[in-house]
């Protein structure tokens, strides 16, 4: 059975653009475990070329049957994202669906719509963790990167109003030229709150397919900062490549689901959907796609050829999708992928 192992499920269930992250910098972090990747706003699938009042939205009753039937092939957890997930009309029907059948539950959101009586309805689904970007120190950067004023006190409100209430809260920050000297603020209001800060470098183009978010990258100043800081708190990515094993769970243990039902195998890999569980049982769209097995091909032939890539690139997290967005080629890494490794090299190398 293939779902056996299908351990993820990414759904974004809205596209709505109280969406602070749809014109901001995205950033995706990889892992060889768990792949959590934000999108938002378009795609450039033909699927979604539609305007936004004719496309067709997965009801909530086909999210609950999904829900239903992932149980069924051995998904362990769920995360909620969009656009912003908070938005959709119906949010709380659908993360308790998630709760009810058991099912961890990460939510990622901006923050910005988090009220008082919705932090302790969030409360109350006792979530693995919610997820909200940290885009800078000041309200100065933060509100630029997200191209929305006032984005940094909403998301500071919303963030406070979940602790308040006892919600497992980790903040994530793209690093860019324009945050990179913001990193210590950043790092304080975290930690002034007790929360978990995770930094990463990788940012990804728009959903589109415009690179102008790859012109913020860190500079190699900024990306020696970010990695030294990382080395401190014990957490430089590092990465134990074995010829014959996989990148990650592209095509294998990750799914994610868009707003209109169309399925991909990472929420990244957006080359073509699988199928469309509006029409189609999802097991149907999963076992029956090549093009995941194709992604799945990719995953294990990724891990390969960076295995061999000199040690610098071995040992560093790698996104095939990121890869065939910038390269046109999934085992290419970009310039810039190739300069993260080497700095995240260096530090390790000077701290070890
Ligand atoms: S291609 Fe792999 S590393 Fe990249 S987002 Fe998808 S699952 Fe994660």
């Amino acid at each position: 059975m293939v779902f056996a192992a299908l351990g993820v499920f990414m759904v974004a269930i809205t596209r709505c653009p109280v969406s602070l992250a749809a014109r901001a910098i995205r950033t995706v972090s990889v892992s060889r475990s768990s792949p959590t990747t934000m999108t938002s706003g378009s795609s450039r699938s033909d699927a979604f070329s539609a305007a936004p009042n004719e496309r067709v939205l997965v009801p909530t009753s086909r999210w609950l049957s999904l829900l239903d039937e992932l149980r069924g092939l051995g998904t362990f957890y769920v995360a909620l994202t969009g656009g912003e997930p908070l938005a959709h009309p119906e949010f709380l029907t659908i993360a308790r669906g998630v709760r009810e059948r058991a099912f961890a539950l990460r939510i990622l959101t901006n923050g910005a719509l988090v009220t008082e009586p919705l932090a302790g309805e969030i409360a109350r689904l006792l979530p693995m963790a919610v997820e909200l970007s940290l885009h800078g120190a000041s309200a100065e950067t933060h509100d630029r990167a997200t191209a929305t004023p006032g984005s940094f006190a909403a998301m500071l409100r919303g963030l406070d109003r979940l602790l308040q209430h006892g919600v497992t809260v980790v903040l994530k920050t793209p690093v860019t030229r324009l945050n990179e000297d913001e990193l210590d603020g950043m790092r304080r209001i975290a930690d002034g709150r007790g929360v978990p800060l995770r930094l990463d470098a990788m940012l990804t183009p728009r959903d589109d397919g415009d690179t102008g978010p790859l012109a913020y990258r860190a500079t190699p100043a900024g990306l020696q900062r970010m990695y030294r800081a990382l080395a401190e708190q014990g957490s430089l990515p590092r990465e134990e490549r074995v010829k014959g094993g996989a990148n990650c769970g592209l095509g294998r243990t990750t799914l994610a689901i868009d707003p209109e039902g169309n399925v991909f195998p990472c929420m990244q890999w957006r080359r073509a959907p699988l199928g469309n569980v509006r029409e189609t049982p999802l097991g149907v769209v999963w076992s029956g796609s090549e093009e995941r097995e194709r992604a799945a091909a990719v995953a294990r032939a990724a891990n390969d050829r960076l295995a061999e890539a000199g040690p610098a690139l071995a040992a560093f997290p790698y996104c095939p999708a990121l890869a065939q967005q910038l390269t046109g080629d999934p085992l290419q890494p970009d310039a810039g992928h190739v300069e993260q490794a080497e700095a995240a090299a260096q530090v390790r190398l000077a701290s070890a």
